[in-house]
């Protein structure tokens, strides 16, 4: 027994349970977010299927897939897994080059149809064709890389992600599902593998919903799903139009109104989306990579009006007040206990209320706030849980309005709707990942991603999330590029295989 591994057994023993099985040591970590009760119900069902599946104290649903403890089964290090299959050295050295043509002093900023996006595609297209590989820009100004496939009347093989970003976002969020694509092409060209299948990767324009307040408008204009009343959307930074900057760049503006398809989805064997994590799941759970099991769609509101009235706050009694912030608050409590059953049978929702507020023209220390403004946001992979949810919402509003004498006033409504990744991928890129000796968890997505857009037009996709330090949207985000490698190397072997 080696004195690395001894040092590595204790090290891991120091945050885990030890337990003895007679025939296994098992490992189990103990995280801040077990109670005892999930703890005992963990040991029971490792020991009785060697698979974990238990609730955590969030909405998220963690699903330990990977056979085999890593400590035991991953003797080669996910970098020698990484750097035998895809080069990691050059994706860093293509993230570099990003990040500085498109650095902004704070972060980066490549704003959906705008120059920095422009600018990275055109970076991302040079260096592909540099590596051998044909490039093209869609109907719709998105970059398309192609690796040929021995049968091309066959449905190929489709990847990527988008390249724009938010103002003064991070260099990864995007770019690391589109350069992973890229690696796994260039690798496969360089080792001479001839796929039966075409396999393209798809650099996506227009996902983030920063600057036209409608997320994945490059896929969307793909499959026709842009309205008119869409395209009239003005640019948050220059007030352009959607439309003016869409013909800018050289993309047919009626076309695109009319609802033209310009990519069959029937066409598409298979969607692959790589894409940092923008959650703390696997940064807490100690794990480089995970398997998206769905994407969370969303209802919204951003400005409801509770209304009540103003008086003197020493003058009126309790009975005869009106009051819009204990009203609102006693909303928000009811809606935290709704969410917390429905996570107790099991569902999937995140609820938020990000913007909340009396009117600073009005409110003061002694008065009464009549009027209360906030946002109401819940997420969930399941459409039926978010339209229960809002149901209970309603009659919340309904009930204590009543009660409290106030009037919940809703403005319009905003649907995204969730996307479930295809159940039999999900199944193989946990086998594969066993295979290359990466542990992986399945974890659902709270941000939304342009594969939602594909799996909804029927194309079955599945989604790799990479390990990230610090959220996305900010400067601050934080991928390994050993984290990268080991996702890039699942990616690979995901459309190699699908391309057979
Ligand atoms: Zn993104």
């Amino acid at each position: 027994m080696s004195d690395a591994w001894t040092s590595k057994f204790f090290r891991r023993a120091l945050n885990h349970v030890v337990l003895f099985t007679g025939t296994q040591v098992l490992f189990l970590p103990l995280n801040k977010n077990y109670t005892g009760r999930m703890l005992i119900w963990t040991i029971i069902e490792q020991i009785a299927v060697r698979s974990v599946v238990f609730p955590a104290t969030g909405a998220l649903q963690y699903n330990h897939s990977s056979p085999g403890d890593p400590f035991t089964m991953n003797k080669k290090s996910i970098a020698s897994v990484a750097d035998s299959s895809v080069s990691t050295a050059l994706a860093s050295k293509i993230f570099d080059e990003l990040a500085v043509a498109t650095g902004d002093g704070v972060g980066i900023t490549r704003s959906s149809y705008g120059p920095g996006e422009t600018r990275a595609i055109e970076i991302v297209d040079s260096r592909a064709r540099e590596l051998g590989l044909r490039t093209e820009r869609d109907e719709v100004a998105n970059l398309i890389v192609t690796l040929d496939g021995s049968e091309p009347e066959l449905p190929f093989v489709a990847a990527g992600s988008h390249l724009d970003s938010v103002p003064q976002g991070g260099n990864f969020d995007g770019s690391a599902g589109v350069l992973a694509v890229l690696v796994s092409l260039a690798a496969l060209k360089a080792e001479g593998v001839k796929p039966r299948r075409t396999i393209k990767l798809f650099a996506l324009r227009g996902e983030e919903s920063a600057r036209f307040g409608k997320p994945y408008l490059g896929s969307s204009a793909l499959f026709g799903r842009i309205s008119p009343v869409d395209l009239q959307s003005r640019s948050t930074d220059t007030a352009e139009t959607l439309a003016e900057c869409m013909g800018q760049l050289g993309i047919d503006v009626d076309r695109v109104a009319r609802g033209e398809r310009f990519l069959d989805p029937a066409r598409i064997a298979a969607w692959f989306e790589l894409h940092i994590e923008q959650g703390p799941v696997l940064t807490d759970r100690n794990l480089p990579v995970g398997i998206v099991t769905g994407i969370r769609g969303n209802i919204r509101h951003r400005g409801i009006q509770c209304r009540g009235e103003a008086g003197h706050s020493g003058a009126v009694p309790r009975w005869l007040r009106r009051d819009a912030v204990f009203a609102s608050a006693e909303l928000i409590t009811h809606l935290d206990r709704h969410w917390r059953t429905l996570l107790e049978r099991g569902r999937d929702l995140v609820v938020t209320s990000g913007m909340f507020g009396t009117d600073q023209r009005e409110h003061a220390l002694a008065r009464i706030p009549g009027n209360v403004q906030f946002s109401f946001e819940a997420r969930s992979q399941s459409k039926e849980t978010l339209e229960s949810f809002y149901d209970l919402f309603l009659s919340e509003c309904q009930m204590i309005g009543e009660e409290r004498g106030v009037e919940f006033i809703l403005d319009r409504r905003f649907d995204t709707q969730p996307a479930s990744m295809d159940p039999d991928w999900i199944k193989r890129l946990r086998s594969i990942a066993a295979r290359l000796g990466i542990q992986t968890e399945d974890l659902p997505s709270g941000a939304g991603h342009d594969a939602a857009v594909f799996a909804n037009e029927g194309v079955p996709s599945a989604m790799i999330f990479v390990r990230n330090a610090n959220g996305s949207h900010n400067p601050h985000e934080a991928m390994s590029l050993n984290d990268f490698g080991a996702g890039a190397a699942l990616m690979r072997a995901a459309i190699e295989e699908a391309a057979q």
